[in-house]
């Protein structure tokens, strides 16, 4: 094995432990992701030092006691936080989501042996090098996810660890050893018992992973545990010649093609959830979802509060799930004004979210539509053209305001806004240019 490189304050971290008489070794996340070839996002340290102990040593050392309970003790060289733990074991899950006391120990290996899967569970330490207990690196080589000790204790310790599983799964591209996943099959629906904020912070990890599609299809009666929503999509049939998939297929096809944002992940697995629920068949044979955006916006709405999202990522995802079957070019009007009129609706920056997730959705049917995305090109490059023109689409970007109206002698209130809304609406529509007099004047004429 090559040596692994340490950062200088991490380097530093570990021999100021040694140094001082105590035991010290980069661990988990951090050994696997170096092992792999990548950078690890953040090191964290385990040693033998008690916290106070580890507190004394880094005296001189901006140290912050984030889990001291935890024995985890934050310190921070030079502007790099490390997670500095002490050797511990962990007691009893009666609730299945907390140990209901942690013990130190003196015992790496024991240290080690509380960790989930095997890849997480090595250790590193330039001077001693690796220490992997129970095979991490056979299984890192031969890309496999596997618990430490027994896969059912260990899921019925902590039922988040399945939806771990699942994202190391999805992120690495790994796969899961029989006995592994199994026990996550079996054993799901302790994954009740976990809080919606853990669950929510690994499910929105995961869909941003690159392998989340095969995930969710794979074990779909995982994540339904949670999302049960997911589950009759799976083998819904569209009988429609724009579908080949059936739907779940189709969700996960569009989670892997929007961009890693977690609003468009999020809008991509649910943007269709309420298919199931619209299903028609026509006199030829050809199945139909009328209103199938608005009943997935209302399933989801459920979901996202269930799972406690904030409310600013349940307003994105639902205005991109209601709007995902937006018409953009209707017969009827210039497609300008109906770029304009979604870019006043959503914003430039949710709008183009939007055509990410259409053109997502159009590439996740598994049947070409060639002249669809050229029509994503067009409608993109046109907004892009209105945002550098400057074209005016909010009651900010008008070139007059309420005082103005007050000024032309409109009565002060609620008309005022009646009078701004219509005068937005003409420009948009391009009925009079967006300048101060030429809407003065507009508005004395209008009736
Ligand atoms: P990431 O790159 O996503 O942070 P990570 O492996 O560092 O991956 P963390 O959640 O940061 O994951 O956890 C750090 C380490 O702590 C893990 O590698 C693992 O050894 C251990 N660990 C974390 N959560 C659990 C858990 N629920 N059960 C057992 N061990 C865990
Ligand atoms: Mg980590």
């Amino acid at each position: 094995m090559h040596p692994i490189a340490l950062p200088g304050p991490v380097a530093f971290a570990l021999s100021a432990l040694e140094a001082a008489g105590f035991e010290a070794f980069i661990v988990g996340g951090c050994v696997r992701d170096a092992l792999l070839g990548c950078t690890p996002q953040d090191f964290d340290i385990t040693t033998n030092a008690l916290p106070q102990q580890v507190e004394a040593v880094f005296s001189g050392a901006r140290v912050i006691e984030t889990g001291l309970k935890h024995g985890t003790v934050t310190v921070l060289l030079e502007n790099m936080p490390l997670e500095i733990t002490t050797y511990r074991v962990d007691g009893g899950y009666s609730d299945g989501r907390h140990p209901d006391q942690v013990a130190f120990t003196g015992s790496l290996r024991e240290d080690l042996a509380r960790r989930d899967f095997t890849v997480n569970a090595m250790a590193y330490n330039p001077r001693v090098g690796l220490a992997d207990c129970f095979g991490g690196q056979a299984d890192l080589q031969n890309r496999v996810l596997r618990c430490v000790g027994d896969p059912a204790t260990r899921f019925t310790e902590d039922a988040l660890r399945m939806l771990r599983l699942l994202r190391f799964a999805a992120r690495l591209g790994f796969s899961i050893e029989p006995a592994t996943a199994q026990a996550a099959l079996a054993l799901r629906e302790r994954l009740k018992q976990v809080s919606a904020e853990r669950i929510q912070k690994e499910l929105t990890a995961l869909l941003q992973a690159p392998g989340a599609g095969d995930i969710l299809i794979e074990y779909v009666d995982v994540f339904g545990v949670f999302l049960p929503e997911l589950l009759p999509c799976r083998g819904f049939c569209q009988q429609n010649p724009h579908h080949a998939y059936d739907v779940l297929t189709h969700l996960a096809r569009t989670v892997d093609a929007v961009l890693p944002k977690p609003v468009l992940r999020l809008a991509a697995l649910l943007h269709d959830i309420g298919k199931p629920d619209c299903f028609t068949v026509d006199a030829a044979g050809v199945g139909h979802f009328y209103g199938h955006a608005k009943r997935s916006a209302v399933l989801a709405e459920a979901a996202l509060s269930r799972l406690r999202y904030d409310n600013e990522t349940k307003t994105q995802v639902l205005r991109l799930i209601e709007q995902h079957d937006l018409h953009l070019d209707p017969p009827d009007q210039p497609m300008e004004r109906t770029i304009r009129r979604a870019l006043n609706r959503m914003g430039p920056e949710l709008f183009f979210d939007l055509l990410d997730l259409m053109r997502a959705d159009n590439a996740a049917r598994g049947v070409p539509h060639a002249e669809r995305l050229a029509k994503f090109d067009r409608v993109e490059a046109l907004a892009r053209q209105l945002l550098a023109e400057q074209a005016c689409f909010s009651l900010r970007d008008l070139a007059v305001d309420g005082n103005d109206l007050i000024a032309a002698g409109i009565p002060k209130g609620r008309e005022i806004g009646l009078r701004l809304n219509a005068l937005l609406d003409a420009v948009i529509d391009n009925r009079v240019e967006n300048e101060k007099s030429a809407l003065l004047r507009w508005l004395k004429d209008a009736p």
